[in-house]
């Protein structure tokens, strides 16, 4: 570990030396094929941090052939499930002890709050490791009753070779939602980190091989998402994939899919989530909730209560306190304990985000707080509010991914339905209400994979996470996430001498 240069900032933490550069195939750190490496960049300084094995197609087959070679014949899938949980469980004790080192790398690498990444992405990690290790030995099939003299039994079993492509804004706990079930269930594996923050899945594949995960049944290939994700995604020797990003990409996810081996998918995939707030709310709780729905994680979340619905009788008073409040957001390094909001992950996210609030000002919203970079230099745009907001708006439509809220109002329950499903999306919505009849109803008659009442972010490993509509199918998290990665089979044999021989 080396002193951040950066003055004031020491006291805080301590940036790390970057260890894990190549890719991760077969148990070695090997350099790309084609020799090809890619800038990582830190978003706080725009500085390179390092420079990163770049995986292409030839080296996507090198990684899907060892993960072939460990499916067909290695040790993985024909253990005992308490013995892969036993080398699960150890490799979320070495995270858990390195748990500095990593929120670290997350931070330089996304641009993400240090404090958080330490205290709940890190031990999320650990957590999920723990959860599946605990499943590894539960997978059975059934024994059917039948009206013949048969035995007629199922069998789960591991659906062999997999491809996890995973997004920038959550590198940890996305790394783990992916690879920890497919482990449990016996399969092995090449994952993409994306291009924008491969440092922790590297690291992590250095923590995995001292945790005795034998050598190709994980594989890490940095790199770019329209070569080596779309490598992955075509490949006719994988077996599923799972993938969490865009929509756009999770349909081109699909084609490729359907175009090569026909290979099942799950796309966890992109959302514009609304949040209502009702009448009898405590006025200073939503707009805490609201504020932190929208600019927890600088807005990079698919979850983000992008849409903000407000109730006509308190509309008034939550306006002024939720632009007074967002004019005090503490926006700056994310090493600094004090910061609530970090830079955006990349300059085309930062540019991306730029281009929706001009968007948003040009179709005629009115901007009534933020709108603006922050700071001179790194990818920082401050909390930005727009009211006027027409439902067909670009910014009212589309995922911006950063720190911008809508704010509206809206009238009666079916009229704060019918504006909450008024979307191509469907992932997370919030209810803000100590009415349960409310609660109940308007949870009912949303369409969305999670819907929070009077919280935000509130996740549990064993309860499932996906979308309705087009933020796609499949769920990551729970039993459900472990069932992507299983398959059955169905086995008859006579019980007695039989006609049938
Ligand atoms: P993205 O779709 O551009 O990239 C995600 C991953 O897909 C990256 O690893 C990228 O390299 C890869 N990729 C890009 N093009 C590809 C292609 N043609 N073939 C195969 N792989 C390809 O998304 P992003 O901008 O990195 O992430 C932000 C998006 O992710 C947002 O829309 C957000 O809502 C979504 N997201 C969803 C969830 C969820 O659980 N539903 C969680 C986090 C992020």
């Amino acid at each position: 570990m080396e002193n951040l240069s950066n003055g004031h900032l020491e006291s805080f933490v301590k940036i790390p030396t970057i260890k894990f550069t190549k890719l991760f195939i077969n148990g070695e750190f090997l350099d790309s094929v084609s020799g090809k490496t890619f800038e990582t960049v830190d978003p706080r300084t725009e500085e390179v941090i390092a420079e990163i094995a770049e995986a292409n197609k030839e080296d996507v087959d090198i990684a899907v052939k060892a993960a072939r070679e460990a499916f067909d014949c290695g040790p993985w899938p024909r253990m005992p499930g308490a013995e892969r949980a036993k080398i699960m469980l150890k490799w979320s004790e070495l995270i858990e002890q390195n748990a500095e080192e990593i929120a670290a790398l997350d931070t330089i690498d996304g641009g993400k709050l240090f404090s958080w990444c330490k205290a709940v992405d890190v031990p999320e990690a650990s957590n999920i490791l723990r959860y599946y290790a605990g499943a590894a030995d539960k997978i059975h099939g059934d024994v059917f009753k039948t009206s013949r003299d048969l035995h007629l039994y199922s069998l789960m079993e591991p659906v062999g070779v997999v491809g996890h492509i995973i997004p920038w804004n959550f590198p940890t706990v996305m790394f783990f939602a992916k690879v920890a079930p497919a482990l449990a269930a016996g399969c092995t594996m090449v994952i993409k980190p994306a291009e924008q923050t491969p440092l922790s899945s590297l690291f992590y594949a250095h923590l995995a091989r001292l945790a005795g995960i034998p050598d190709g049944v994980l594989n890490v290939v940095p790199g770019f998402g329209s070569i080596a994700g779309a490598a992955i995604s075509s490949h006719m020797d994988i077996d599923a994939v799972s993938f969490t990003g865009s929509t756009e990409t999770g349909r081109k996810i699909m084609q490729a899919a359907a175009l090569s081996n026909l290979k099942p998918v799950s796309l966890e995939l992109g959302g514009k989530s609304p949040v209502l707030i009702f009448d009898d709310a405590d006025v200073d709780k939503a707009v805490d909730l609201a504020l932190f729905g929208i600019l927890h994680n600088k807005g990079e979340i698919c979850v983000a209560f992008s849409r903000v619905y407000v109730q006509e009788g308190i509309y008034d008073e939550f306006e002024k306190k939720v632009v007074e409040k967002a004019k005090t957001w503490v926006v700056g390094d994310p090493f600094d304990p004090k910061v609530q909001q970090g830079p955006q992950t990349s300059k085309a996210q930062y540019d991306k985000i730029i281009s929706y609030i001009e968007h948003g000002k040009s179709e005629g919203a009115t901007l009534l707080t933020g709108g603006k970079p922050a700071g001179n230099k790194g990818y920082y745009i401050e909390p930005t509010i727009f009211v006027n907001v027409k439902e067909d708006m670009l910014i009212a439509q589309e995922e911006i991914f950063g720190p911008v809220m809508t704010l509206s109002k809206f009238k009666t329950i079916e009229d704060a339905i019918k504006k909450a499903n008024n979307s191509k999306y469907g992932l997370a919505a919030g209810i803000v209400t100590k009415n349960l009849d409310i609660a109940n109803t308007v949870s009912r008659s949303i369409r969305a994979g999670i819907i929070w009442i009077n919280c935000f972010f509130a996740f549990d490993i064993d309860c499932p996470f996906g979308g309705y509509k087009m933020s796609g199918f499949g769920r990551d998290y729970g039993l459900e996430a472990l069932h992507k990665f299983l398959k059955v089979k169905s086995v008859a044999t006579p019980i007695y001498d039989s006609p049938w021989l």
